[in-house]
């Protein structure tokens, strides 16, 4: 992914916060359609927990799987005698050549090009994503950014289990970048719960002091969720999101002209927030008390009454849920009015 989209997206962060004070501080302007688009605009943060199902599958080359739990894949056309010439390991993430590597007796060799061997692993993550979107009637399209850390797996062979071993990468954790596009539509709206299907569409980046970049190459990725948000207050709303993940990189082994597809679909819950950009200005009437949306003369003001982050409902308000003559010193008073 290239700098220039990284600049773009900060740009925009940016842009979001420097229009949404001017908004605020243009006091007592008339509602303009600007102040209207920008409260389509919604800035969402969450962090969460993802599981990796990675997998992938030799074909062609010979493995050979020592009995110290050192396994190698080698270009199956050479000979094999008492040793073999060169052969690769770490192919999840940078394959490694070994020169004349020893074959005993009580090592397992295997020809892939008749038995393919799959081996899988789930591994654990924890993505952090911040994601700007516009929200047009029911739609909302924008952009963001994820960052993950992600564990690695332990794979294990789908077949020869008694003489392949099952084996980890040499890395335990590694970072993952991804930048997309975002795409959502509501399908449920009430005065305080929205559900949302969306998707995310883009690139991801493998962290490259684990995964060798001159050997690895990423495609698109794809992320299906559902958004489950519930509104705290007018501009401010909490979310979880299941989703699934669709994505593959390949790693290309020097040396044996072969590429292996390393396929890690994943599933993730996400919990975050949602802040919205307020399209009214505040009241600017120092004695008014509304605590809903309002008007003085033409224009409409949000409340000064309304705490951001507080549930008001749209059409009464409810900043004050107890009435006054419940309250404190008031309660033990007969008449408190
Ligand atoms: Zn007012």
């Amino acid at each position: 992914m290239s700098s220039l989209q990284k600049t773009l997206f900060v740009l925009l962060v940016i842009a979001f916060f420097i229009t949404g004070a001017q908004a605020q501080s243009k006091k007592g302007a008339q509602n303009s359609a600007f102040s209207k688009f920008l409260g389509g605009f919604s800035l969402h943060a969450s962090t969460g927990f993802g599981a990796t199902f990675y997998n992938h599958e030799i074909n062609g080359p010979g493995i050979l799987q020592k009995t110290d739990g050192n396994v190698y894949i080698f270009n199956n056309f050479y000979t094999v005698g008492n040793s073999i010439d060169t052969g690769y390991s770490g192919w999840v993430n940078n394959a490694q050549a070994s020169s004349n590597i020893p074959v005993d007796d009580q090592d397992f060799l295997l020809g892939t090009d008749s038995v393919s061997v799959k081996y899988q692993g789930v591994g654990g993550s924890i993505p952090i994503s911040l994601t700007l979107s516009y929200t047009y009637d029911r739609y909302r399209f924008g952009g963001g950014i994820t960052y993950e850390q992600s564990f690695s797996a332990k794979f294990y062979p789908n077949v020869e289990a008694n003489n392949l071993q099952a084996f980890r990468p040499d890395y335990v954790t590694a970072s993952i970048i991804r930048y997309y596009a975002y795409l959502g539509g509501e399908v449920y709206r009430s005065k305080r719960h929205t559900i949302a299907v969306d998707a995310m569409v883009g690139t991801f980046k493998l962290g490259k002091k684990k995964f060798n970049p001159d050997q690895v190459k990423t495609k698109l990725f794809v992320n299906i969720g559902v958004s489950f948000e519930r509104s705290l207050s007018e501009y401010f709303k909490v979310f979880i999101r299941p989703s699934a993940e669709f994505k593959s990189y390949e790693l290309a082994v020097p040396g044996v002209g072969y590429t292996i597809n390393h396929a890690m679909p994943a599933l993730y819950v996400n919990i975050g927030a949602v802040i919205r950009m307020p399209n009214f200005k505040k009241c600017p009437v120092s004695q008014c008390h509304a605590q809903i949306n309002h008007r003085h003369g033409r224009k409409v003001y949000r409340s000064k009454m309304h705490p951001f982050w507080k549930w008001q409902d749209p059409d009464y308000g409810q900043n004050y849920p107890e009435l006054i003559k419940y309250k404190g010193k008031n309660k033990k008073k007969k008449n408190p009015y």
